[in-house]
């Protein structure tokens, strides 16, 4: 059957301005760094791109690595997209990224320019596309000069396989960095993407504040600590989890006593609120309209779900502020 997007879709989802850009993000978007690959099902991964479509999501976060195997994320994408989204295309922010691993030898890794523009054009023949909206730098290289890494992505915007650019995983001062070659070189960087969830609280130590200096916005990857952040491991870790999965991100190991103890607080103070603490968690990050966007993952369409049910309750008194803070200390 052919795929029908939901005609209600824009009338719950919060679109944020990125930055001082003329794009607008929805305030929750879908990365597909696990899920996606060939390891999933097909159908699966669809079921969970027309849910978040349906429900107004229209950025998708993709990179060359993500799968397993490297690259299978974006086929699978691509075959998706062919099927059902291509009506839909001009609906859609998509994105890609190279910085991480992608193939042998010296020009399969990092910042290079060599590296970034043969990653780009492998990446929209894997998606099938024309140009990804945002193309970014997925994470600082120490030996290539930053000018080259950011004179690339500049190309890229001008030879029209990208709309905008970003990078991810910058500390602050090299952002700020990257920002200003980005300027002189006439593409405005238009958005950074950095880990940052109630766990994860690094950003908050100056590049939150050098972005909107800057005028750069930000989505903030894994808000939910990988599903830490849930009440997925309140009773244990259950077979199809991503703590059960084997993954070297999130294990057994991560879930200490302590952290559980912090997680059970945590949900107790969601509860009160009449929320679930996932969608606690996700509304703790755009708090302070310093974050454009939450980018979450998911397995279920149910989480889909709950992340879109957080907007109906994303407000924190002073006093639900200060017991986090007390709770994460
Ligand atoms: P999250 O922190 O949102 O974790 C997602 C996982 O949490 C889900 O897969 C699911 O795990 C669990 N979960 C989600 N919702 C619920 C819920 N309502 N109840 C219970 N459990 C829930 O983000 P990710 O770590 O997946 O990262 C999100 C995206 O960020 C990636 O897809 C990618 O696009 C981007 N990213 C970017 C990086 C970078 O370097 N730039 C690095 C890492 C991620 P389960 O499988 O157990 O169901």
């Amino acid at each position: 059957m052919v795929y029908q997007a939901n005609p209600a879709r824009y009338e719950s989802m919060e679109y944020r301005r990125c930055g001082r850009s003329g794009l607008k993000l929805p305030a929750i978007s879908l990365g597909l760094w696990h899920n996606f690959g060939d390891a999933t099902l097909l159908d699966n991964s669809r079921q969970l791109l027309h849910r978040a479509f349906d429900s107004g999501i229209t950025h998708l976060d993709l990179a060359n690595n993500y799968g397993p195997p490297p690259g299978s994320a974006e086929e699978n994408f691509g075959r998706i997209l062919r099927e059902d989204f291509l009506p839909y295309r001009d609906e859609l922010i998509i994105s890609s990224k190279a910085g991480y691993t992608m193939w042998d030898g010296p020009y399969g890794d990092w910042g290079s320019r060599k590296y970034l523009i043969a990653s780009l054009n492998q990446s929209l023949k894997r998606m099938g596309l024309e140009y990804v909206d945002i193309f970014y730098h997925h994470r600082p290289d120490p030996e290539t000069p930053l000018e080259e890494t950011m004179q690339a992505l500049d190309t890229v915007v001008r030879q029209g396989k990208a709309l905008y650019v970003g990078i991810s995983n910058y500390p602050a001062e090299l952002a700020a960095q990257a920002i200003d070659i980005l300027n002189d070189l006439g593409t405005p960087c238009l958005i950074h993407q950095p880990r940052y969830s109630m766990f994860e609280r690094w950003v908050e130590g100056g590049l939150l504040d050098v972005l909107q200096d800057k005028g750069v916005g930000s989505i903030a990857f894994s808000p939910l600590a990988g599903g830490q952040l849930t009440d997925r491991y309140l009773d244990g870790i259950p077979a199809d989890s991503r703590a059960a999965s084997g993954s070297k991100f999130l294990n057994a190991e991560q879930l200490t006593e302590q952290k559980l103890d912090k997680v059970r607080k945590l949900n107790a103070l969601a509860q009160r609120r009449g929320q679930k603490l996932s969608q606690m968690a996700l509304a703790w990050v755009l708090r302070d309209d310093k974050v454009t966007s939450v980018l979450i993952g998911a397995s279920k369409t149910s989480q889909i779900d709950d992340a879109v049910g957080m907007l109906a309750n994303r407000h924190f008194t002073a006093a639900e502020r200060a017991e986090i803070e007390e709770i994460l200390v």
